[in-house]
Parts: C-alpha cells; sequence; structure tokens
C-alpha cells in the first residue's frame, strides 16, 4: 500500500446539499496502517467507495467534537463490527470522547443486545479503546509517531491539529482553527499539510443559505482561516504539498479552484491542491 491521503469529505460545516461536497473526513494510509481523521456524515460510504475494506481500518482519530467531525464516528464503528470486528479498534479524541462513545452505544444497546445473543458477536464494548488526549506525543501506531498541537477554534477549546510522522513520509492536519502561526512550526518540513481553509468573498453567500445562524458570521471570522493565510502557514513550515480541504464555502458554484489558488497564491507559490472528496493525495513527493 503507498503512502497517501484519500480525502472522504471536504465541506466545513455540518450541512449536507445536494450534489455538493460532504463534511470533514480523512483517510491517512502510511506504512500499512489506515488511519481515519475525523468522522464527517457519510464517511462510511466514501470509505468504501474509495476501494477501502472497513475491517481494515486500523485507527481512527477525532480533531474536536463539533459534529461535522464527529457525526459519524459512532455509526462507522458500529457498521465495522456488524461487517464482522474481531480486533480491538482505538479511538484518539479530546476530553468529551469518552462521553460521545458512551452515549452512543447506549444509545444502540437494543440492537448490540440482540446481535450478541442473535449472531454470536462479541460485545462491541470489548473491542473499542477510547483514548483521551490533550496536547504533545500522542500515540505511536505501528511506528508511526503521531502528535498534537492545540489550535485556536473557538469556542471549543479542545481542538487539535495532527501530525504523522512514518518511516518514509509526514503529514498534518490543521483541524479547525484560525489563522494559527504556531501551526507552522509544528507542520515544519511535512510532506503534505491538509490544512481548512475559507474564501473572504464566499462568506455573504453562506450567511444568505443559513437562515436560523444570527452570530454565524461572527464565529466564521474568529474561528477559521482564510484562503491566504494556510498559504502563509505552508510556506513558513515549507511543506511539500499544501492540500485545502474543510472548505468555506464549499458547494457555491460561484466559486471553482481558480479562486481558492488566486487566494492562496500571494503567500505560497508551492503545489496547491483544492480539496475534492475522494482525491487521493500520494505522500511521495519525489
Ligand atoms: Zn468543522
Ligand atoms: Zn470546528
Amino acid at each position: 500500500m503507498e503512502d497517501q491521503i484519500i480525502l472522504l469529505g471536504t465541506k466545513g460545516g455540518p450541512a449536507v446539499r445536494q450534489d455538493g461536497a460532504m463534511p470533514t473526513a480523512s483517510l491517512l494510509q502510511m506504512d500499512g496502517q489506515n488511519i481515519v481523521i475525523d468522522c464527517g456524515i457519510g464517511l462510511t460510504r466514501s470509505i468504501v467507495d474509495a476501494g477501502v475494506k472497513l475491517l481494515d481500518i486500523d485507527v481512527i482519530f477525532i480533531t474536536h467534537l463539533h459534529s461535522d467531525h464527529l457525526l459519524e464516528l459512532g455509526p462507522l464503528i458500529y457498521t465495522i463490527w456488524t461487517t464482522g470486528l474481531t480486533r480491538k479498534i482505538p479511538i484518539y479524541g479530546p476530553i468529551g470522547i469518552q462521553e460521545y462513545w458512551d452515549g452512543f452505544m447506549q444509545s444502540m444497546d437494543y440492537d448490540h443486545s440482540i446481535r450478541i445473543a442473535d449472531d454470536g458477536r462479541d460485545p462491541l464494548h470489548d473491542m473499542v479503546e477510547v483514548h483521551v488526549f490533550g496536547e504533545g506525543a500522542i500515540a505511536e501506531i505501528e511506528g508511526i509517531r503521531v502528535s498534537s498541537l492545540r489550535v485556536d477554534h473557538p469556542p471549543i477549546t479542545e481542538c487539535y491539529a495532527l501530525r504523522f510522522d512514518g518511516a518514509k513520509a509526514s503529514a498534518v492536519f490543521s483541524a479547525d482553527t484560525c489563522y494559527f502561526p504556531p501551526l507552522a512550526e509544528f507542520s515544519k518540513g511535512a510532506d503534505v499539510l491538509v490544512h481548512e481553509a475559507m474564501l473572504e468573498a464566499g462568506i455573504q453567500s453562506i450567511l444568505d443559505r443559513t437562515p436560523g445562524a444570527s452570530s454565524l458570521e461572527q464565529h466564521l471570522r474568529a474561528s477559521h482561516t482564510m484562503a491566504p493565510d494556510a498559504g502563509k502557514i505552508a510556506r513558513d513550515a515549507e511543506v511539500g504539498l499544501l492540500a485545502l480541504h474543510h472548505l468555506i464555502p464549499a458547494d457555491d458554484p460561484a466559486f471553482n479552484d481558480s479562486h481558492w489558488h488566486e487566494a492562496v497564491q500571494q503567500f505560497w507559490s508551492g503545489e496547491l491542491l483544492v480539496g475534492k472528496d475522494g482525491m487521493k493525495i500520494p505522500l511521495s513527493r519525489s
């Protein structure tokens, strides 16, 4: 298996629209491991559509507990279980992840009991290991060093960028954050930086299409990164490639790749990819 990232869902925010991208989820294939980063709704389907077997998922990381990154975590693991899970699957997430998982399992108690009695399955409780992480070196997955950096995503304080250093390559996921210069040092020399991004010109149309969210503009501006600033992080980190995801807007026909390129190019002249659901990004930059 070649080291690569598969972008499963590339839109920012929880809304799902006709023909639009799906909320945030990514799959990192590194040193033979299948690592899921964030679980926006739709990712179970997207993993299968990408040609990856659900039973081959090794570990799951959640950057923060916003629903556009979390909503399908339980359903994904539950579907892996009903597909034939027979080994442990670790989940890494910030404070609150254990409560999410316990609540999800409680909600499935009826079906879970039936499947144990009727199908002869081992309880899913025994197969999932929940690890709560903060900032620092948080895990080693078959030799892959995983570290985290607390980023700036108010009002959520437990939101972490993730860095994966494998035998042959390294990748960083920004999580959701406003422009956060320490992310450049954290991402230093990575082969690929997957960074969230927002287009200034697209904000108004999002507000027009999102009724009932009176402080949405304030949240967007305080908690997310304008595309040129994502370029600045990539430049200062000297990464091999910048891939934009968690796009705001992601499904507005008024904006296409050229708008994103134009916004980023004043600070970043290296390789740039504008994320699309299903996009595969090789990690070897030779
Ligand atoms: Zn988000
Ligand atoms: Zn968020």
